[in-house]
C-alpha cells in the first residue's frame, strides 16, 4: 500500500494513468497538499503500512515527476510498463508530430527512449509503423474529409463490449434508420454546399449488418445519393459478427462499391466464443469469409483479442492461425481492454492486472506470425484498462492498408460522425487542433433530438469552415 505525494505537481490527475499501470486502484492513495486530507479519508485504511513515496522538491514538470514515479515504482514492484511514461491513447501521433517538426527516425528513437522510457521493442513498433504509414498516405487534401456512420445494433452484447450497441427490435432498427437517413441527408447536402468530398466512408457499430438486407441497400442507397464520392479512396462496412452476415447482405454491400468490410472472429475457440457472449460458432467465420471472396469484396479485415477469459498463448496462437489460412487482406490485434461499462468489470473488477504476461506473450505470437506472412504494422492505438497496458496494432498486407484507420488515430483530418454515439472531430490544421462536435449516444434520444444533432453539426461543423473559407478546415 501507497502513499504518494504529488508535491509541487498541481493536477495530479496527470500522473495518477501512470500510477495504476504499476498498482492497483486500492493500494494507493495519490495525492498533493490540497487533496490529502480527502484521500486519505476516502480510503479510510491503516496508514502505518503504507510507504511513502514522495515527488521531490523542485519538481514542477508533468514528465519529470512521470519518470520520477515510475523509476520508483518500477523497483518497488519489479515492472517495467513497455510504453513508459507515455499514459496517451496515440504514441504514433506523438512520433509523427516530432517527425513534422524535423526530428529523424534515430533522434525519435533516442528521445522515446530516454525521455519517456519506451522499451526497445516498442520504439521499432514505433518506428515501424511510422515508415509504412508513410510509404501510403501523403497528408490529405484540406478540404477532404472522413465519414462515420453509426448503427448502435449488435445481435447480442459481448462480455467486454463498452461500446453503444443495443440488441432492439426490427421496428426499433426502422425507426432509428430513418432518422440517420435525415442526418446522412442533410450532412451531404451541406458538404456539397460547402465544397467538402469524402474521402473515406467508414459504416460501423454496433454491427451494421444487424440491418436487414432491405435496411442495408436503403442506407448505401441514401449514402450513394446524397454524398459526393468523387473523390472517396474507400468504403468500408463493419459486418462484424458473422451471425448477421447472408450471402444477400454482402451482395447488397458490393453492389454499392464497399470495398472493404470486418468480419471479426476475435478468437476461433468455441468455449472463448460462448464465454464472451457471441451467439456465432468458428464455422460461421469460416463460412463468412468464403461468401465474401465468392461475391469479391475486394479487403476483408479480421479483428482478434489477447487477453480473452479462459485462453492461453496457445490458444491465440491457434485462432490466429487459423485466422491467417483464411488470407484476410488485414488483422488487427487487439489487446483486452475491461472498461467500466463491459460486463466484465463487473465479474472481476481487476481483469486486466493480472492478463499482463500472458497478453506479452500473444503480443509477441502474433507479431511474429505476422511478419513470417507478410503482414506489417500500419496503425495503432492504446486505450485505458488494456491488459498489461499494451496496445491494438492493425496489420495489413503492403499496399492494403485502410486509410480511414490512419487518419482517425493521427488525428489530422476532419471526421464527421453521424448516427447515435458518432463525435464529429473538426480539424484545424494550421493551429493543429480538434474541436469535438458529439451525437448523443443514446439512440432513442437522438432519435427524439435529432433537429438538435443536425443544429450542432451546423455549429460545430459548417459555420466554422465557412468562417475558415480561405483557410480550409
Ligand atoms: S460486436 Fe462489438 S459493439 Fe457489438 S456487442 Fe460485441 S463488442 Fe459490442
Amino acid at each position: 500500500m501507497y502513499k504518494i505525494d504529488c508535491n509541487e505537481i498541481k493536477n495530479k490527475y496527470e500522473l495518477e494513468e501512470l500510477v495504476k499501470m504499476f498498482l492497483k486502484p486500492n493500494d494507493y492513495v495519490l495525492f498533493n497538499n490540497e487533496t490529502v486530507q480527502n484521500s486519505l479519508e476516502e480510503k479510510n485504511s491503516n496508514e502505518s503500512v503504507w510507504k511513502e513515496i514522495q515527488i521531490p522538491d523542485g519538481i514542477t514538470d508533468k514528465n519529470e515527476g512521470k519518470r520520477y514515479l515510475f523509476e520508483k515504482l518500477s523497483a518497488e514492484t519489479g515492472m517495467h510498463p513497455d510504453w513508459g511514461i507515455l499514459t496517451g491513447v496515440r504514441p504514433g501521433k506523438l512520433a509523427g508530430e516530432y517527425l513534422k517538426k524535423g526530428k529523424n527516425f534515430q533522434e525519435i528513437r533516442t528521445l522515446f527512449k530516454n525521455f519517456y522510457y519506451v522499451s526497445d521493442e516498442k520504439i521499432d513498433l514505433l518506428i515501424d509503423l511510422c515508415e509504412n504509414q508513410k510509404r501510403v498516405f501523403a497528408n490529405c487534401e484540406k478540404k477532404d474529409v472522413g465519414i462515420y456512420i453509426g448503427i448502435p445494433f449488435c445481435p447480442t452484447r459481448c462480455v467486454y463490449c463498452s461500446f453503444t450497441s443495443n440488441q432492439a427490435t426490427e421496428e426499433k432498427i426502422n425507426w432509428y434508420l430513418d432518422a440517420l437517413l435525415k442526418e446522412i441527408a442533410y450532412v451531404g447536402k451541406r458538404m456539397k454546399e460547402s465544397g467538402i468530398f469524402a474521402e473515406s466512408i467508414y459504416i460501423g457499430g454496433g454491427t451494421p449488418t444487424t440491418l436487414s438486407t432491405e435496411g442495408l441497400k436503403k442506407l448505401l442507397f441514401i449514402v450513394s445519393m446524397h454524398f459526393d464520392l468523387s473523390h472517396l479512396k474507400e468504403f468500408t462496412v463493419e459486418a462484424g459478427r458473422p451471425d448477421t452476415i447472408t450471402k444477400e447482405k454482402l451482395q447488397v454491400i458490393s453492389d454499392f462499391h464497399v470495398d472493404r468490410i470486418s468480419i471479426n472472429p476475435q478468437s476461433m475457440k468455441p468455449r472463448t466464443l460462448e464465454l464472451i457472449g457471441r451467439s456465432h460458432t468458428p464455422e460461421q467465420i469460416v463460412d463468412a469469409f468464403a461468401m465474401a471472396k465468392d461475391i469479391g469484396i475486394e479487403h476483408i479485415n479480421a479483428d482478434l483479442i489477447a487477453g480473452l477469459p479462459e485462453e492461453e498463448p496457445e490458444d491465440f496462437e491457434e485462432s490466429l492461425r487459423q485466422i491467417i489460412k483464411l488470407a484476410p487482406q488485414n488483422i488487427t490485434v487487439h489487446t483486452l481492454a475491461v472498461k467500466r461499462a463491459s460486463r466484465l468489470i463487473d465479474m472481476d473488477a481487476e481483469y486486466h492486472y493480472h492478463q499482463g504476461e500472458r497478453v506479452r506473450k500473444m503480443l509477441d505470437i502474433s507479431k511474429q506470425l505476422m511478419e513470417d506472412n507478410g503482414y506489417v504494422p500500419y496503425y495503432m492505438y492504446r486505450q485505458k484498462h488494456m491488459s498489461g497496458n499494451f496496445e491494438n496494432v492493425g496489420y495489413a498486407k503492403p499496399n492494403t492498408e485502410s486509410i480511414y484507420n490512419i487518419r482517425i488515430m493521427e488525428e489530422n483530418q476532419t471526421i464527421i460522425a453521424l448516427g447515435a454515439g458518432g463525435i464529429s472531430k473538426v480539424y484545424f490544421p494550421d493551429e493543429n487542433r480538434l474541436e469535438r462536435v458529439p451525437n448523443v449516444s443514446n439512440y432513442e434520444i437522438y432519435v427524439e433530438r435529432l433537429d438538435e444533432m443536425l443544429e450542432r453539426k451546423e455549429k460545430g461543423i459548417f459555420i466554422p469552415l465557412k468562417a475558415e473559407e480561405n483557410g480550409g478546415i
